[in-house]
This record gives structure tokens, sequence and C-alpha cells, in this order.
């Protein structure tokens, strides 16, 4: 059975003072909840935050990768230097850097996946529509695509080796003026699509690639999107910027 799966992305957030604080706040505030949690902080965060975690149950995470192993690629982290670091997991293609770094060649990011499962890293690869394309009933469409492109040539052998994350732009919270928020309806028919959308990709692991839903994900609504059938889990961005909010959710994955 696929574990449920609560990820915190701290995006460009916190301190080298409040970090371990947190890190540390969240591996106890989630020790005994049975669910797989993931931290990825800022790239300067990862030793400390490392440190913070060892022994526990927590795992790391890292917020991009580049495609290469190693280069003259100034400002970039390869997947070996992660590795180093102890990330396990790591977000692809999210949202925000969709939006502000222009990263909608998804070529580039399917081979960001590849060199994330050639290295062992688990790609958490996200998809989602803005407010205007889900107006002109164009939700679906920009999912196929996202899917088709990113996932080009990615081939896995296990499904704990692939995420996917349907972060819709007009619901994760710093890209929203007016602050809208999905139904557990809307994500029905999202989640039912994007599970035989796996199954047509991979076969019977795609029953079992776990599926997660991120944008204002917080404590009164975790419940809710977690009943969805097809959803396995949450990335959380603002709410997990504070360890007993972020552990409260957790909390609440564990008893759905
Ligand atoms: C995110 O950025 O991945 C996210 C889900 O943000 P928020 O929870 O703040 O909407």
């Amino acid at each position: 059975m696929k574990s449920k799966i609560a990820m915190a992305n701290w995006k460009m957030h916190g301190d080298r003072a409040t970090w371990r604080g947190l890190a540390r706040g969240i591996a106890n505030g989630t020790a005994t909840s049975g669910v797989d949690v993931v931290i990825c902080p800022p790239y300067p965060a990862l030793a400390d935050v490392e440190e913070t975690l060892k022994g526990t149950s927590v795992s790391l995470g890292a917020p991009n990768v580049h495609q290469f192993d190693k280069g003259a690629y100034t400002g970039e982290v390869s997947a070996p230097i992660l590795k180093e670091f102890g990330c396990k997991y790591v977000i692809i293609g999210h949202s925000e850097r969709r939006e502000y770094f222009g990263e909608n060649n998804n070529l580039d990011l399917a081979e960001k996946i590849r060199q994330c499962i050639r290295h062992d890293l688990v790609p958490v690869y996200c998809v989602g529509e803005t407010w205007q394309q889900r107006e002109e009933g164009k939700t679906f469409t920009v999912l196929d695509e996202q899917l088709l492109d990113g996932l080009n040539d990615v081939y896995i052998s296990m499904p704990d080796q692939l995420i996917v994350a349907y972060e819709p732009v007009w619901a994760i919270s710093a890209l929203i003026g007016e602050r809208k928020k999905p139904t557990a309806d809307d994500l029905k028919e999202v989640f039912r699509y994007m599970r035989q959308a796996m199954i047509a990709k991979y076969g019977e692991l795609g029953h079992d690639i776990r599926l997660i839903y991120g944008g204002s994900v917080g404590e009164s609504n975790v419940k809710s999107f977690m009943e969805v059938e097809g959803l396995n889990g949450v990335l959380v961005g603002g709410a997990s910027l504070d360890d007993k909010v972020f552990s409260d959710i957790v909390q609440k994955i564990s008893e759905v």
C-alpha cells in the first residue's frame, strides 16, 4: 500500500537562526504519525537541516536541481551535490519556477526528472493550470501537455521512484491576489484523470505512483483533500513555516 506523504516547501523563507528549530519541531511533532514527512528547505539550509534530521524519520528534499552532473552552470545545483547533502526528494517544475523563471520548457523538466531517477532521488513533478486556463476549460489539455512532455522518456521500475503533484497555479497562496481554494469536488475529477494517465503510461505501476496535492493546504482543509480518491498526500508551502501547524496537518493526514 502507498504510504501517505506530507512535504514542506519552505521556499525562500526563514534564516539560519530559525531553520534548525523549525526542522526539530516538525521532526518531534510528526514522529509517531506514520506519514512520510519531507522538508524541502532553501539550498543553504540543507546542511543544517540534514544534521538536525539525523536519527529522525523525516526526510530531506530540495526545491530544484540542474539536469547535468557538473559544469559551468553558475547558480545551479546538481543531483550529486544534493545526494551528498542527504536529499531524497526534489521538487521539479514548481509553479513559481514556471511563473517567475520561465521553466516551461517541459523537455528540460523531463531531463531533470530523468537525472533525479538516475541518481536515486525521487522527483516530485508539479503540474497545474492557471486560473485563466481553468476558466477557458483547458485544465485537462494543460495537464495532458505537462504530463506528456515532463514525463517524456521517464522510465521507472518501482512506483516510489516518482511523485506527481497537482498544484493549480490559482491555488498557490503566494501566486494569487484574491485567495482561491479548490474544493474536494474540484480535485476529484483531476485526481481521477491523473490516476488514469499514470496507469496509461506506467501500467500496473501507475496504480501505486503517489499523487499529491498542493495549494493553500491548511489544518482546516487537509482532511477533505485527503479524502479525495487517488490522492496520497500534500505539498505545503505557507503552512509548513510553523512547526505546530504543519505537525497538526500531518496528524490530520494520519487520521484519514
Ligand atoms: C507550494 O508552493 O508548493 C504551495 C503549495 O504553497 P501554499 O501551500 O502556500 O499555497
